[in-house]
């Protein structure tokens, strides 16, 4: 039987479990706020930044929301920055991406203090990541081992599959799972006989932007698929890089679109502002 992996259900046990350590913490007089800037005004982003403004409430932190006209100019973005990475009352700076194409997005990256990077892009934190040192880890992925770890899913020694090398997703991904002993392959567009690749995995991670291009013939019996892709289809449902209705019957474990790994990133989210107390 094929285990469907309930990413609702453990993003919301680690919302529980930060939410005790925040009381915790603040009882140690410790404190956190997340400041969170959004660029003009794609919708997606919106509801994004409510959404992490509203885990922000649930586990008990502060959050501070900076919402900037789509003119607003590099300089002043960089100026904001520099004011909230000198704030000692702001812990973590996160800037909703994408931002506007005037805007260099390397440069505002680079610009937020790794000790307040709470979004684990800095090359700080991708550095620290990639030789072992502690620091922000991106959080898509770093929630993609946590529901690996929730549920029992052993990754020391197993043939692992990453499709996608994105700096987000794909490569942070694939460090995450050399850290946790896996023999780690990792895919892109320029892969020869992906399908061949693919079905050498014990654990697929997809992360191809494309939609449902994963199907059974991709996948080895009884293995472990992650599907990190989101897409809104034409009647409105969401679905993921993976093919579910095809895929899911070969699997021995399988996230679904939605209530995989979407919900996990929040939490991860959370789960770096809390470190940063
Ligand atoms: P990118 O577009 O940045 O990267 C896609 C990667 O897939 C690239 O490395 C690309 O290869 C590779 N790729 C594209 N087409 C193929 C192909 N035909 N065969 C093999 N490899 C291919 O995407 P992201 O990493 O940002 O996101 C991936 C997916 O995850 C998207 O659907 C996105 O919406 C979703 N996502 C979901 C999140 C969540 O919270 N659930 C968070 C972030 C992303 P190359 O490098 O050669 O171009």
């Amino acid at each position: 039987m094929t285990k469907i992996i309930d990413g609702k259900a453990i993003s919301q046990k680690i919302k529980d479990e930060l939410k005790e350590e925040v009381a915790r913490k603040k009882g140690e007089g410790k404190e956190a706020c997340l400041a969170v800037i959004q660029v003009g005004k794609y919708p997606a982003s919106t509801v994004y930044v409510g959404n992490k403004k509203k885990a922000c409430a649930y586990i008990g932190i502060d959050s501070q929301s900076y919402e900037l006209p789509e003119e607003t100019s590099q300089d002043e973005l960089l100026s904001l920055i520099d004011k909230l990475n000198d704030d000692p009352k702001v812990t973590g700076i996160l800037v909703q991406l994408p931002v506007p194409g005037h805007i260099d997005e390397d440069t505002i990256i680079k610009r937020i203090s790794p000790l307040k990077d709470v979004d684990g892009f800095h090359p700080m934190s991708v550095g620290a990541l990639c030789i072992g040192e502690k620091g922000f880890v991106s959080c898509t992925p770093a929630g993609v081992i946590k529901l690996l770890k929730y549920s029992d899913i052993e990754i020391a020694g197993k043939e692992c599959v990453v499709i996608g090398r994105s700096n987000i997703v794909g490569k942070p991904m694939s460090l995450l799972l050399l850290r946790e002993n896996g023999t780690v392959t990792v895919c892109h567009s320029k892969t020869k006989n992906l399908k061949e690749v693919c079905k050498r995995a014990d654990i697929l991670v997809v992360a191809i932007g494309r939609p449902k291009m994963i199907n059974e013939e991709y996948i080895k019996d009884g293995a472990v698929v992650i599907d990190v892709g989101i897409h809104r289809m034409e009647n409105g449902k969401l679905c993921g890089d993976v093919d579910y209705e095809s895929v899911a019957p070969k699997c021995s474990a399988i996230t679904p679109v939605p209530g995989g790994v979407g919900p996990m990133t929040i939490a991860m989210l959370m789960y770096n502002v809390v470190s940063a107390m």
